[in-house]
């Protein structure tokens, strides 16, 4: 079988896990500074914190936003749930944004309009996410205005696209976003096992999501409410959670960051080959966002809908192991319950409808790629 995606693990990574659990830290040491401030650097941000996952991530992020019960967050109808569970997490409402049918990713004008009715029902988001969907950022440029103008808080879901870049700038730089969130999970660009990690411009915030990430608690004698009473001295000054991640995955995260460059060339190579391989297959291939260059997390092509089925099924019986992204969130037995319901998001329906994620990852082969493609095409003349 050719999975969808898969992670590379060289001799580097297992030395490094290796050499970490001979150290004197396990947990929480001095890897996990390390890796932030190594993904913080080549982000040119201020600073990174690395917690357990990139749900975990989210879910501090909104916190730190000041998200709570009787806010609204907005997210792509486009996204793994954990875009918009985060704001239920947190007591907020959620809503959604339908996409834009050439990106994939939360469509501009739809956000635009979306503020324009809201304002009129003051009804306006604390928190906005868009989703850089496969890799590719939204236009960043333009909701950056938006949330200057509507004052929401722009967080970036850049779970798919570390390694990318927008207008210019690493994806992670908060250029135009206040937050940024990457993932670390095997399919993603960069792995730890599971991991995430939020990108702020201040330390006052990264010193918040800190504590977030570690039950509340305080040491710092100034964040204290009265005098400390010792060495031992502690205080709980929030409700916070245990989200944090281990130095065995921040030592396997810096000797992964060290190949990230070259994991997204092989990528963008791969995305290229296919989009030459499939030029004349009739079927949609993936659509530039204006000054974004994607990390390339996954490869989407557009069927037509009645046949998407069986040629998803053609490709899996074939050895093929296409996915689909995503089932849009609304459309969730959790989010029905919610009031969701089909029609409210088309764009995301449509694409949900028509796509296919073929094999991408950095240690997938030419041939094993030509193996896929002529699956692919061997199953657009079956199912025609
Ligand atoms: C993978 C993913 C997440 C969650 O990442 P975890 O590290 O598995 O928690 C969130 N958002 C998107 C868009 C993702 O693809």
């Amino acid at each position: 079988m050719i999975p969808y995606g898969r992670q590379h693990i060289d001799e580097a990574d297992i030395q490094a896990v290796v050499d970490t659990l001979r150290s004197d830290w396990l947990t929480q040491g001095p890897a996990i500074e390390r890796f932030e401030r190594a993904v913080a650097q080549r982000c040119g941000v201020a600073d990174a914190v690395f917690v357990c996952n990139a749900t975990a991530a989210l879910h501090i992020a909104c916190l730190a936003a000041g998200l709570g019960p009787g806010d609204r967050l907005w997210t792509s109808a486009n996204t793994f749930v954990a875009s918009a569970n985060c704001a239920l997490y947190c007591g907020a409402d959620v809503d959604f944004v339908d996409i834009d049918p050439g990106t994939l990713n939360m469509s501009l004008p739809a956000l635009r309009e979306k503020l324009e009715r809201a304002q009129r029902q003051g009804a306006l988001p604390k928190v906005v996410v868009p989703v850089a969907f496969a890799g590719q950022s939204c236009d960043l440029r333009g909701m950056r205005a938006l949330a200057d103008e509507y004052g929401f808080t722009l967080i970036e879901d850049a779970s798919h696209a570390i390694g990318a870049r927008y207008a210019g700038e690493p994806v992670g730089s908060n250029a135009f976003a206040d937050m940024t969130v990457f993932s670390f999970h095997p399919v993603k660009i960069i792995t730890t096992g599971e991991g995430g990690m939020v990108l702020v411009r201040d330390a006052a915030t990264a010193e918040h999501l800190r504590r977030l990430r570690s039950h509340g608690i305080t040491r710092d004698p100034a964040a204290m409410q009265g005098p400390s009473e010792g060495g031992w001295y502690y205080q709980q000054i929030e409700l916070g959670f245990n989200y944090r991640a281990t130095d065995l995955q921040a030592a396997l995260g810096l000797s992964q960051l060290a190949k990230l460059e070259g994991f997204v060339e092989r990528r963008r190579q791969l995305a290229e080959r296919y989009s030459c391989l499939l030029a004349e297959a009739g079927i949609g291939l993936p659509q530039p966002q204006a000054l974004a260059e994607s990390a390339w997390h996954l490869y989407v092509v557009q069927v037509p809908a009645p046949r998407r089925r069986a040629i998803f099924d053609a490709l899996r019986a074939a050895g093929i192991g296409v996915n689909v992204h995503y089932h849009p969130v609304h459309l969730q037995p959790w989010y029905r319950r919610l009031g969701f319901a089909e029609g409210d998001f088309p764009q995301a329906e449509a694409c949900y409808q028509r796509s296919i994620s073929l094999p991408l990852y950095a240690d997938l082969t030419d041939a094993a790629q030509d193996q896929v493609v002529a699956a692919l095409l061997g199953a657009l003349e079956h199912a025609a």
